[in-house]
């Protein structure tokens, strides 16, 4: 990083203390209009932080080739789902963008090219948990989207060239769920406190265990790690926003964990803090 990217952030955002990082379970996306154990699990861990100047997201819903950067001042809420009732889609989350906080990504994640976009918004990946955590809607959102072409090791590297942000009171959000087979799902027990598939609470205790003991190359290597894994991990897409917010993991910081429950059988809500 060059002191010319520090003025330029600088110029926006007064340094701060250091923002923990967060990776939050957003699992359906009713969760954003009920009231749940899982939303006050949300509230609760934006009110244990300092207020952030924005909120940088990695969504679980922004797979592309590529790696793009909202650029917009007004970013759209998305309803990027099905076969919900209506009221979910009139849900409006109208933070701002923040243009300057997505060129200083860019600029952060060179020497990999990344597109400025004005055609995304926010997915619910992004408003479903965010929307609980700001309800005022008053920190600015910005999404960076997943390289669906590259490996996990790519990910938490290119992760790591962001944690400077968090010296600038910038909320670096992952919004996934670590164990998530939609094939799977035992729909008649969706509600049911903490259920989960032999194979699910097999990968949960293990992913745990290797979350608490700081022990990520396993993690990161989670295709290779058997078939408790290969059934909780079957696509990528909602695991791999957890590695980003692992790789920014300082010297001296703990991890946490919270909403840390399995459901429908095969998925969990497990949620991970670094401060
Ligand atoms: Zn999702």
């Amino acid at each position: 990083m060059t002191s010319n990217t520090i003025q330029q952030l600088s110029n926006n955002f007064s340094a701060t203390e250091r923002m923990p990082a967060l990776f939050i379970g957003h699992g359906s996306p009713m969760n954003a209009i009920e009231e749940n154990e899982f939303v006050a699990g949300f509230r609760k861990a934006a009110r244990s932080i300092p207020k952030p100047n924005a909120i940088l997201c990695i969504s679980a819903h922004w797979f592309t080739p590529g790696t793009r950067v909202t650029a917009m001042e007004m970013p759209r809420t998305i309803h990027d789902f099905g076969g919900f009732p209506p009221q979910l889609y009139e849900v409006q989350y109208p933070a701002k963008g923040n243009p300057e906080l997505a060129a200083e990504t860019r600029q952060l994640l060179t020497p990999v090219q990344v597109e400025m976009d004005e055609k995304w918004g926010l997915d619910h990946g992004a408003w479903s948990v965010i929307k609980h955590m700001y309800p005022m809607a008053d920190v600015p959102v910005v999404q960076l989207s997943i390289d669906y072409t590259k490996p996990a090791s790519y990910h938490f590297e290119l992760a790591q060239q962001l944690k400077s942000l968090r010296e600038k009171g910038v909320l670096i959000l992952g919004s996934g769920n670590i164990i998530h087979n939609l094939g799977m799902v035992d729909w008649p027990n969706f509600d049911k406190d903490n259920h989960g598939y032999d194979w699910a609470i097999e990968a949960h205790d293990t992913i745990n265990d290797y979350l608490l003991d700081g022990n990520y190359q396993p993690l990161i290597n989670y295709n290779n790690q058997g078939k408790a894994f290969n059934l909780a991990i079957p696509t990528p897409d909602h695991y791999l926003p957890l590695l980003y917010t692992l790789a920014l993991q300082q010297k001296g910081e703990t991890i946490s964990l919270f909403n840390d429950k399995l459901m429908a059988g095969s998925l969990s809500m497990t949620s991970v803090k670094i401060a």
